[in-house]
């Protein structure tokens, strides 16, 4: 299984992390061991000083797939949820300084929360509310219709390059708003008004 996740697929969080926006789907990955399974706490890990959430739509490959069409794309997924994409902030500002790749500050163990999933049949992927609240408090809202790269695009950008398994998940980037977690404090994410993410940070 393979976690594939798009960066600045907004752009108003482009703006906030003060970059451009992407001309193409900017994509990295992370490996299986950073799967942190429904509603198990996120243990803060000891290398970083600023974790930060990303709260991001994440849709689930059905099938094998190579060089998929956008037009035939999302008969690939039927089910999605939502996870974190949790970054060391500190550690990537740094790797980005350097010009090093990121994978440390974005692939370790448990770096990718994922919520419950819930069956596509009649939802449009692209007008989706979504929203997570820290300590109760609303920190991040958006819409899917905000992408930069819808998800079809995504899919057909990504199985040209990397062939898609079944269970392969895609992260499918975070609008504005991130920020820091810290022990103690609690994540629920929203989609439509369900609840489908429950991190405790401990
Ligand atoms: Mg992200």
């Amino acid at each position: 299984m393979k976690i594939f996740c798009v960066g600045k697929n907004y752009a108003a969080h482009a703006k906030e992390m003060n970059s451009a926006v992407p001309t193409s789907p900017l994509i990295f990955m992370k490996p299986s061991t950073a799967l942190l399974p429904h509603a198990k706490p996120f243990f803060y890990p000891d290398f970083s000083n600023n974790i930060h959430y990303e709260l991001e739509l994440v849709v689930k490959i059905n099938r094998h797939g190579k060089s998929i069409k956008k037009s035939n794309a999302l008969s690939f997924i039927d089910e999605i949820s939502l996870g974190i994409d949790f970054t060391a902030r500190d550690i990537q500002q740094e790797c980005k300084k350097k010009g090093y790749p990121w994978e440390i500050a974005k692939s370790f163990d448990y770096s990718a929360s994922i919520g419950a999933f819930i069956s596509i049949d009649s939802i449009d992927l692209q007008n989706l509310n979504f929203s997570l609240l820290k300590n109760q408090s609303e920190v991040q809202r958006a819409n899917t219709s905000d992408m930069i790269f819808d998800v079809a695009t995504i899919i057909e950008y990504v199985s040209h390059r990397f062939t898609l398994q079944k269970g392969d998940l895609i992260y499918t980037g975070t609008p504005e708003g991130v920020g820091p977690v810290q022990k103690g404090d609690h994540l629920e994410g929203f989609l439509s008004g369900n609840k489908l993410l429950d991190c405790p940070i401990k």
